[in-house]
C-alpha cells in the first residue's frame, strides 16, 4: 500500500520561506545590525515587559531567542540585544514584491505568511530544483533577501525541506531519498510536535524519524490520538494536502459599446487596435499570457458573434498580430454594409508568463 503511494505521487511542490524575514529586512536597511543580536519586538523596557518576539536574527537565536518568546525573556537572554519595533507597512510592501515573483512561476500559490508560501509547480517544464534556484536568485536580485526552499512532491516534505537547510539553502526531497531524510530528522522537527508531545516522545524512546517509523500505528494512536495517526504518515512522507490557491481570473480583456455605431473598416480597425493595446497592457501587468484569443462582435440588431482562436503555444503579445487576427475574423463574419454596436477582445487559457518571457517586458 505504502510503496504504491510513494511511487505514484507525481506532483511538484515548493515551499519558499524568507530567512528570519523581519530581522533580515532591518539588517538589510542597516547593515551595522548584522553583527548584533537583533530582536524584532518593542523594547520590553518601554512596554513594562509586555510583548512577544516576532522574529530574531541568527545572532540572537544563538543566544536562545526565538519567535513567540516573551520579549522580557529575550532581553534576559540577550542583555545587549537591539530591539526594533516591527514596521509592518515596510514588510507588507516587500511581501507584495515577493509574491509578484511567485506569480511569475505559477498562479498556484498558497500564501502561508508575509514571507512564506507553497507553490504547486506540477505543470512546469523545469525541474523543481531549477525553479527553486531561479526563484531564490530573483528574490535576492529584487529584494536583497535570502530565502530557503524545499522541493518535493508534497507540501509536508517541501516544508520540512525548507526548514532543514536554513538559512539560504535548498533541499530537494525525492521519493528515493525521502525515507533516508525523514529517518535522520529529529522528532522535534515533525509537524505538530510541541513541547508536551516532545517530552512524551522522548519518554517512549522516539527521538527521530527512524524511531518514529518503527512504532506501530496502533501504539501511536493509543498514545497521541489523532496526532499519532498524522505522525505515522509523516514518518513515511505521505501527505495528500493540496496547495490551496485562488483560481485567477479566467480571462483578461475588454469590450467596448459604441454610442455611435461603426460603419467603416477604418473605424473598426482603430477600435480593435485600442482593445488590443488595453488587453496586452493588462496581461503584461499581471504577467500572464494566453492560448485563446476571443473576439466578440455585436451589430445594431443585437446579433452577436463570438469566435475563439486557440493556439498550441501562448499568443505573442504583439498588437499587430492580435489586431490582424481580430480583423480577419471580422471580415469573415460581417458583410458590408454594417452597423457595429460592440466589439470585444479577450485572452483566455491563461498561464503565467514565467521567467523566460521576463526579458521581453
Ligand atoms: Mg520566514
Amino acid at each position: 500500500m505504502i510503496e504504491f503511494l510513494l511511487t505514484t505521487d507525481t506532483r511538484k511542490v515548493l515551499h519558499v520561506d524568507i530567512d528570519a524575514f523581519y530581522a533580515q529586512v532591518e539588517m538589510r536597511d542597516n547593515p551595522a545590525l548584522r553583527q548584533q543580536p537583533l530582536i524584532i519586538s518593542r523594547d520590553p523596557a518601554e512596554t513594562g515587559g509586555r510583548g512577544v518576539v516576532t522574529t530574531a536574527n541568527y545572532v540572537a537565536r544563538q543566544l536562545g531567542v526565538h519567535s513567540a518568546m516573551r520579549s522580557a525573556e529575550a532581553r534576559r537572554l540577550a542583555p545587549n540585544g537591539i530591539f526594533i519595533t516591527p514596521n509592518f507597512e515596510k514588510y507588507k510592501a516587500i511581501s507584495k514584491q515577493i509574491h509578484d515573483i511567485f506569480r511569475r512561476v505559477t498562479p498556484k500559490i498558497e500564501p502561508v505568511a508575509f514571507d512564506e508560501a507553497y507553490l504547486d509547480i506540477s505543470d512546469a517544464q523545469q525541474t523543481g530544483a531549477m525553479l527553486a534556484a531561479q526563484l531564490r536568485h530573483e528574490i535576492y536580485r529584487q529584494t536583497r533577501l535570502t530565502s530557503s526552499v524545499g522541493v518535493s512532491h508534497n507540501k509536508l516534505l517541501a516544508k520540512l525541506g525548507s526548514e532543514f537547510n536554513k538559512p539560504n539553502g535548498v533541499t530537494v526531497i525525492t521519493p528515493e531519498n525521502m525515507l533516508a531524510f525523514l529517518d535522520k530528522l529529529p522528532i522535534r522537527a515533525f509537524r505538530g510536535v510541541g513541547e508536551k508531545t516532545y517530552e512524551k516522545m522522548l519518554a517512549l524512546d522516539i527521538h527521530d524519524g527512524a524511531t518514529l517509523r518503527a512504532v506501530p500505528r496502533e501504539t501511536l494512536v493509543a498514545q497521541f490520538g489523532k496526532m499519532g495517526e498524522h505522525l505515522y504518515w509523516q514518518a513515511r512522507g505521505v501527505h495528500f494536502g493540496e496547495v490551496k490557491w485562488q483560481r485567477q481570473q479566467q480571462s483578461v480583456g475588454k469590450e467596448e459599446t459604441f454610442a455611435v455605431f461603426l460603419h467603416h473598416d477604418a473605424a473598426v480597425h482603430a477600435e480593435f487596435k485600442k482593445l488590443a493595446i488595453g488587453m496586452i497592457t493588462a496581461l503584461k501587468k499581471r504577467q500572464l499570457v494566453g492560448r485563446t484569443l476571443n473576439i466578440k462582435i455585436r451589430d445594431d440588431t443585437f446579433h452577436t458573434t463570438t469566435r475563439a482562436i486557440t493556439q498550441a503555444a501562448p499568443w505573442e503579445l504583439s498588437e499587430e498580430r492580435i489586431v490582424n487576427a481580430a480583423q480577419t475574423i471580422f471580415d469573415e463574419v460581417v458583410t458590408a454594409p454594417y452597423a457595429i454596436r460592440l466589439l470585444g477582445l479577450s485572452m483566455s487559457n491563461l498561464q503565467s508568463s514565467g521567467f523566460e518571457e521576463m526579458t521581453l517586458f
